[in-house]
């Protein structure tokens, strides 16, 4: 077996521990949020009577909240949060709002493949309204479309990027996706790991997730929803003929025409998606901010949000204020399916950052980590989300992002509106919508087989893999992964 870039150019343990020796184990987008954005709100008590009420402060309850008040601007919304409005993914993420809906190109064409044209347009104008949206609401969460840039790190990936970038021009799509070779990716980032990049300009945006969720949560309220936190719903209630849902808490109950679930990979409501997603965690790094000439180090004018060509990649950006967030590599699934706090404390995925960080930008030693912090990726067997109804079209739910929710949750949010009104367009007659992916078989085969897909992907990025590896170890595993 060969060795990666990171193994090959390892920094000096004394940079790693000097970078990591103040670091505090918080989300920095969080803490980043000024206290006008973080405002407390009531527990839920008694009923409460209302049109729709959603379950979830996340992206996904929160654009359906706002989406519903746009279609309907008299309609009575409540939504209930178990903790508080953007805690989990949502709050924590990379800020990648990217324009797919399919969990990237390769795994919307191996599983949707006459869908792929208009999944890919329906993306594109979902990212376009995630970007009027700020002017739109008078919303500030940082938008920039920097597109993205995928660096090559191992030779045998230089070719995949040709592929990609002649396929693009082969499409029509030479202005947006862009081949940089050597001298020109170095130019633009410069990090002495890259061999070659694509750019793609428009698929793209970075934000601040706090910041999204935060402001989408004020947007509401000054809309008339009502928003209460620390109430986990307990239980959905749809008595016989009513025509009615209820959701209840410990200390009050909702009762409306329709519920919304968007509760993503914690434990569903509906015993029917009890086993559709797992929690795989993922860890990240930010950096204090970078000073003028540390910056320069790098360039990095066009500020576009990179991903490398790894199966087991990393993904990093730049906040408004200059600090390099530095995320992924190790994805690690914890035996049981469970979503719990100790499972974000693991100091050697830390350090494993750490090392590559610079590794990365060997210019930047002697910078600091200034806060660390991890998630559950919200992981589904088709890689995407999957959509639905139940209880005689009186609930919605969609959940299963893994990892690509920060544009699709509003494409959610506006596909489970269209079926719980029963529309039928171009959103809910796709496959992808229509079909539900199967489950995750139980444990133990759900750890096999989840853990050996893993060390199968790193094996293959010792190895000259290929990135859609993934799917073909999934399906080859035969647990059933292949919808
Ligand atoms: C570390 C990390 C990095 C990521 N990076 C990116 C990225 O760069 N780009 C990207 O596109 N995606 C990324 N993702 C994924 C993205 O953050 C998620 O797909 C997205 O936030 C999902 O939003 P959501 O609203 O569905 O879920 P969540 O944000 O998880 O919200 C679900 C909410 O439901 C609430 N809830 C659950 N059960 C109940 C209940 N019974 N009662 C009441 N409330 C309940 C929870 O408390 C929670 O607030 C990342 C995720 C992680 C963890």
């Amino acid at each position: 077996m060969g060795t990666t870039v990171f193994e090959r150019r390892i920094p000096q343990p004394s940079v790693i521990e000097h970078a990591l020796g103040g670091t505090s184990h918080s989300t920095f987008w969080i803490d980043d949020l000024p206290e006008a954005l973080k405002p407390s709100r009531p527990k839920l008590g008694g009923t409460v009577v209302a049109d729709l009420v959603v379950v979830g402060g996340g992206y996904t309850g929160l654009w359906t909240a706002l989406l519903a008040k746009e279609r309907n601007p008299d309609a009575h919304i409540v939504l209930v949060e178990a903790k508080r409005v953007g805690w989990a993914a949502s709050g924590r993420n990379g800020g990648f709002c990217e324009a797919s809906l399919t969990h990237g190109d390769e795994n919307g064409k191996a599983r949707w493949p006459k869908e792929m044209d208009v999944l890919h347009r329906l993306g594109m104008e979902n990212l376009d309204a995630i970007e009027a949206s700020e002017a739109k609401f008078g919303m500030d969460f940082h938008f920039e479309r920097t597109g993205q840039l995928a660096p090559a790190v191992e030779e045998h990936q230089v070719e995949w990027l040709r592929d990609w970038a002649d396929e693009a021009a082969s499409n029509g799509e030479a202005e947006d996706i862009v081949f940089l070779d050597e001298a020109a990716v170095q130019a633009s980032v410069n990090s002495p790991t890259y061999l070659a990049g694509v750019w793609e300009k428009r698929t793209n945006g970075m934000l601040h997730p706090a910041r999204l969720a935060a402001e989408l949560a004020r947007v509401v309220e000054e809309r008339g929803v009502e928003i209460f936190e620390h109430s986990p719903v307990r239980r959905l209630e749809t008595p016989g003929s009513t025509g009615a849902v209820s959701v209840v808490t410990d200390g009050g109950r909702v009762d409306a025409k329709h519920a919304v679930l968007a509760t993503n990979v914690f434990p569903s409501l509906l015993k029917r998606n009890r086993l559709m997603t797992v929690p795989v965690y993922d860890y990240v790094l930010m950096t204090e901010p970078l000073s003028a000439e540390q910056l320069a180090s790098i360039g990095w004018n066009d500020r576009q949000g990179i991903g490398d060509m790894a199966n087991q990649f990393h993904y990093y950006r730049l906040s408004k204020d200059n600090r390099i967030l530095f995320g992924g590599y190790d994805a690690i699934y914890n035996y049981g399916r469970k979503v719990r706090e100790s499972y974000e404390n693991r100091p050697e995925s830390w350090q494993r950052l750490g090392s590559h960080f610079f590794t990365t930008f060997p210019q930047l030693e002697g910078l600091r980590f200034s806060h660390q912090w991890a998630g559950a990726i919200d992981t589904s067997t088709q890689f995407t989300a999957f959509f639905g109804t139940a209880r005689d079209h009186r609930v919605a739910y969609a959940a299963g992002f893994t990892g690509l929710g920060v544009g699709s949750t509003r494409f959610a949010a506006e596909t489970m509106l269209d079926l719980l009104e029963r529309r039928e367009n171009e959103r809910t007659t796709l496959e992808m919508v229509r079909k539900r992916p199967l489950p995750f078989p139980p444990e133990p085969a759900a750890a096999i087989g989840i853990n050996a897909t893993r060390w199968s992907l790193d094996r293959a990025d010792h190895n000259r893999g290929k990135r859609n590896v993934l799917l073909k170890t999934l399906d080859a595993l035969g647990l059933g992964f292949d919808s």
